[in-house]
């Protein structure tokens, strides 16, 4: 086994002891203070209370699911792993596609670097769209590294997942993927996953559906919040190295009478520049959009081949609700993307907003509660909970840190 090697160019240590992250989706960090206020996590209180300690760190940039869990995995943002969205205008293609391929992926995750350091490596996901970008590399043939997603754990082979199917072994039944539970199911299952086999290197990734619907400190989010706790406890008393971190936050995008406050950017491009020549792409679109309508803070606009940019940014930048304007290679040195994923212009949007296509391109029959998302730069806030001393805090820490602090075997 070896014990000091890097990793996408960071040195990593062999942990001690098992080094378990959490990356609780959606986690603004005022869904922990109002819990902690509120007394409804007390193993985590009491392990802030004992040597634990409780940092921000700041997610990368797009603020969406898949770049953050890739960005935590590789240890590095998406400018060197490539996974910039959940969805993006293929440059070979000319067509937008879902960027949840393996073959997008253009960097190794920590976890095949560890497993190939001789470290036993397990990874639960929530949703399965997680599951093959995580497990790129690891080689979980006969049990040797296990990796499934809660959504499909009745599915799951030894041969493929390294764990014959998980929610028998778990006792619990697959839940709704539109769930708090799929969430819990994922830290219950990290729970027994360290108790049997106990990996060196566990990752555990929920899905911000409670935190889409449900603002901090609701009854609903103290509830789930309450459940994470209760995984907590168990995951700490299994002498543990952790650190819980977010992949983005979460902020109210509604007005008053509960109506999606959006911008939508085609029409004001079309006024602007003609029909047809703009193209905005959403990188949070993907087959799950019943909880956001696909409605996100951040947005992408392609221009036809001779189109201004420097014009139609000055245009977009005066919109009310609109924060940042930056064309590609500005966009892309400030926020860590890789140019060749990313369309002419960026455009992020204040908390308050979100930013759309076309008002007729989004089914929001599935938004039951007014919406909640993601995806700017004021969602990048995310909590940085570790159970040891971080002294002194990593300065300009991101949560894509969290492997390299939470092997560290200096505490
Ligand atoms: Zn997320």
């Amino acid at each position: 086994m070896q014990t000091e090697f890097r990793i996408n160019d960071r040195a990593y240590q062999m942990p001690d002891r098992p080094a378990v992250v959490i990356c609780l989706d959606g986690c603004e960090p005022a869904y922990i203070d109002a819990a902690l206020a509120k007394g409804v996590m007390p193993a985590l209180a009491d392990m802030l209370a004992n040597g634990g300690t409780r940092h921000l760190a700041r997610s990368a940039m797009p603020s969406f699911t898949n770049p953050n869990n890739l960005s935590i995995a590789c240890g590095v943002p998406s400018s060197v792993h490539g996974i910039c969205g959940n969805y993006f205008l293929n440059p070979e293609t000319g067509e937008a596609v879902m960027m949840n391929g393996v073959e997008y992926l253009r960097a190794p995750t920590v976890f095949a670097g560890f497993q190939h350091a001789g470290a036993k490596v397990a990874v639960v996901t929530a949703k399965d769209k997680l599951r093959a970008p995580l497990g790129a590399g690891l080689d979980c043939s006969d049990g040797q590294a296990v990796c499934f997603s809660a959504e499909r754990a009745d599915q799951t082979t030894t041969a493929v997942n390294g764990i014959d199917d998980a929610a028998r072994w778990l006792g619990q039944p697959v839940p709704a993927v539109y769930s708090g539970d799929l969430s819990l199911f994922v830290l219950q299952a990290g729970v027994r996953l360290l108790a049997e086999r106990r990996p060196d290197i566990l990752y555990l990734s929920t899905s911000d559906y409670v935190q889409h619907k449900h603002a901090p400190g609701s009854d609903e989010a103290n509830a789930f919040m309450a459940g994470v706790d209760a995984a907590l406890a168990c995951l700490l008393a299994q002498d543990i190295r952790l650190v819980l971190t977010a992949d983005h936050g979460m902020k109210a995008k509604h007005r008053a009478d509960g109506s999606a406050n959006v911008i939508y950017l085609a029409p004001l491009l079309d006024a602007a520049l003609g029909a047809g020549q703009s193209r905005v792409i959403l990188p949070i679109t993907d087959p799950y959009v019943a909880h956001h309508g696909a409605l996100g803070s951040f947005a992408t606009v392609y221009l036809a081949p001779d189109g201004d940019a420097a014009t139609t940014a000055a245009l977009l930048a005066a919109i009310p609700g609109i924060d940042t304007v930056l064309p590609r290679a500005e966009a892309c040195a400030r926020f860590d993307l890789p140019p060749d994923r990313v369309g002419d212009l960026v455009v992020t949007c204040t908390a308050d907003w979100a930013l759309g296509t076309r008002i007729e391109e989004h089914d929001l029959s599935g938004l039951d509660a007014p919406l909640r998302s993601h995806g700017g730069v004021d969602e990048q806030l995310v909590p940085f909970v570790t159970n040891f001393v971080m002294t002194p805090p990593i300065a300009g820490l991101r949560n894509y840190d969290a492997w390299q602090v939470v092997t560290s075997l200096v505490d």
